[in-house]
């Protein structure tokens, strides 16, 4: 029964209850066999690397799950000058990356101005750029798009628009989705995602955001656990499943084809090397890794422990080479746009 779950979501011709199906499941080895066949016929070995650099911790929001929520007093809170941004990016060059990803909270303080002068600046040292600011307005992302970003971030969180409302007050799910259709329709490549293992969140909603993914066919898509932070109104909750996020990837690979998957932080630190040998073998085809300099990184808190990595980031490309070798990958020197292919199946 299984096997035709499979056979339907590889063919597009699925329903909701085929991926519940396949979430539930207890002996998942066949559908990470056939994501990673898939993964390597529409995007290959290639693994897309992209720094990171997470320019500040102040947030005006109040999402429930986070770390860097307004209400958390006890964060001690930072913004990176504009300067010290470039001459970090600047510093990276040699590492190779070709994708750059500013990061931050929803902070007022970087000002349409200040992002697009960045924006531009990055561009000149041949990067592509990517955004990850939160909510704003049609005006905003545009001129962050004139100014030459190419992609953006914002992930749904969850599809439940119930939990979505307790879980982000003064926040709406249809305005998330907003945003997005806002970003797509001025030509930024997409990327959406989820957390998987909050409070009061169904299975059956992680097959609705896997459809969704479908319907909005986004360019990337971020699948993490829920990773409970103590000074946050659902910090003592449990973790989500890392099984259950491995599955939730695998079918996102089979259903979306040519998307690119990262490897979520949460299993990216260097230690975890096992959980990440094992995204890339079950659909993932990006890693993100943070150059955020080391000051800042423990105060970029959305989770505890986020990048307990303290390998410095020069040595952490070398180990990620190791790594990828290893896995039977190879690291990719384009930009790493989405390519759409068609699906000949
Ligand atoms: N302000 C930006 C980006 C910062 S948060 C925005 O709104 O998009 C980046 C992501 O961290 C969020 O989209 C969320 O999915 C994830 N996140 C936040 N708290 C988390 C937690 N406790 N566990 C796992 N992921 C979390």
């Amino acid at each position: 029964m299984l096997l035709k779950a499979l056979e339907n979501i590889e063919s597009g011709k699925f329903k909701k209850k085929d991926i519940v199906d396949l979430l539930i499941q207890d002996d998942p080895s066949e559908l990470y066999r056939n994501a990673d066949r898939i993964r390597k016929k529409f995007v290959g070995d290639e693994v897309h690397l992209r720094e990171i650099i997470e320019i500040s911790n102040y947030c005006k929001q109040h999402c429930l799950y986070c770390g860097l929520q307004a209400q958390n007093t006890k964060l001690k809170r930072y913004r990176m000058k504009p300067e010290e941004v470039m001459e970090r990016i600047r510093w990276s060059v040699p590492l190779g990356y070709k994708t750059v990803v500013l990061q931050s909270g929803e902070d007022n303080a970087w000002t349409d101005d200040i992002v697009c002068g960045m924006v531009r600046d990055i561009r000149k040292m041949d990067f592509a750029v990517t955004l990850s600011f939160g909510e704003k307005s049609y005006e905003t992302y545009k001129k962050y798009r004139e100014a030459g970003a190419d992609r953006y971030l914002l992930k749904h969180e969850t599809s439940d628009t119930e939990l979505y409302k307790f879980l982000d007050p003064g926040m709406s799910f249809k305005n998330r989705i907003g945003c997005q259709n806002d970003l797509k329709e001025l030509g930024f490549q997409v990327g959406s995602g989820i957390m998987i293992g909050l409070p009061g969140q169904a299975v059956d909603s992680i097959a609705d955001d896997i459809m969704l993914f479908h319907k909005m066919d986004y360019d990337m898509i971020g699948i993490s656990p829920f990773i409970p932070h103590k000074d946050t109104e659902i910090g003592n909750n449990s973790s989500g499943d890392h099984e259950l996020v491995r599955k939730a990837v695998a079918i996102t690979r089979i259903i979306l084809k040519d998307v690119h998957l990262p490897v979520t932080t949460a299993f990216s630190t260097l230690r975890d090397r096992e959980g990440k040998l094992q995204m890339l073998a079950s659909g993932a085809n990006v890693i993100m890794p943070n150059i955020t300099p080391v000051e800042y990184r423990k105060m970029y808190e959305i989770y505890p422990d986020k990048d307990s990595s303290d390998v410095e980031p020069f040595e952490y490309r070398k180990q990620l080479t190791e790594l990828l070798t290893e896995a039977g990958r190879t690291i990719s020197t384009s930009y790493g746009h989405r390519i759409k292919i068609k699906a000949d199946i």
